[in-house]
């Protein structure tokens, strides 16, 4: 005989309820269990301005940020490619634009992840260029004082990626980002995995839409820097909550993070 792991007296409470509310049981029971789920947040690993004054190295694993979400980007050790966090699967797409394996103890310096729960989602099958999708996420987005997780998948007419060169420690982003190597797609199905973040956040994640894409294949990709989306699904969750990390490594520790690093940030992120 199967066991019921609902205690008999609750589903009978349920029961009572679903039908003074005049709803059903499954309906109801999903409203207790949305009220019980922790509230969404954006967990960041570090503040970006110590990845901007060139902090390239601190001891958060990948384990650690899949036990924050299922969901993200961010970038590893010594600056060593762009990370895509889709479905729980970790891709790192080094500076040559392919996607390697990632083991849990490897490191990251900078990673923003969430528990990718939609709220709503749209199908876009009209070509869009890069303002236009910009400009569409803008309507698809209430406040732009809120943090949201965006994700895209679908067909591409054009895709423009960068991935950061492997770097020493101490060199500032916006230089390194001078030299990245950029790669272009045509017609490609793939998927992105980003953030919108308000611009006076800037010290702490990338400001404004930030987005890194893996193909289909999960074979390459990289940072988003253009896209003209053919036939997409567009995913939106809302996140009113952050959690932000702060590292205990002596470097961190010791750094001055007291530069406004607003104008770097830009130059080296969009
Ligand atoms: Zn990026």
């Amino acid at each position: 005989m199967p066991t019921n792991p609902i205690p008999t007296e609750l589903l009978e409470r349920l029961a009572d309820r679903a039908q003074t509310e005049g709803i059903s049981e499954s309906v109801l029971l999903q409203r207790w269990l949305d009220a019980a789920a922790p509230t969404a947040s954006l967990y960041v690993s570090a503040p970006v301005n110590a990845l901007v004054e060139g902090l390239y190295r601190e001891d958060t694993t990948i384990a650690d940020i899949l036990s924050q979400g299922d969901f993200g980007l961010g970038t590893f050790n010594d600056l060593d490619g762009e990370m895509v966090v889709l479905d729980g699967e970790v891709y790192q797409l080094r500076s040559d634009g392919r996607a390697y394996a990632v083991t849990s103890d490897t490191r990251t310096p900078f990673a923003c992840v969430t528990h990718f729960r939609p709220w709503s989602e749209e199908i876009i099958d009209t070509p869009l260029d890069y303002p236009g999708l910009q400009g569409l996420f803008d309507r698809l987005i209430p406040s732009h004082n809120m943090v949201y997780a965006i994700r895209l998948d679908g067909l591409f007419d054009y895709v423009r990626t960068r991935s950061v060169p492997r770097q020493d420690a101490y060199r500032p982003l916006v230089e390194v980002a001078r030299e990245q190597p950029e790669y272009e797609f045509e017609n490609v199905e793939g998927s992105m995995a980003g953030f919108w973040t308000p611009e006076f956040m800037q010290s702490v994640a990338v400001p404004g839409y930030h987005l890194h894409f893996v193909d289909a294949a999960r074979q390459h990709g990289g940072h988003l820097l253009e896209a003209r989306p053919r036939q997409i699904h567009i995913r939106l969750q809302h996140l009113p909550r952050v959690d932000l990390g702060l590292p205990m490594t002596l470097d961190y520790l010791t750094a001055n993070l007291t530069r406004d690093t607003r104008d770097d940030l830009n130059e080296a992120e969009h």
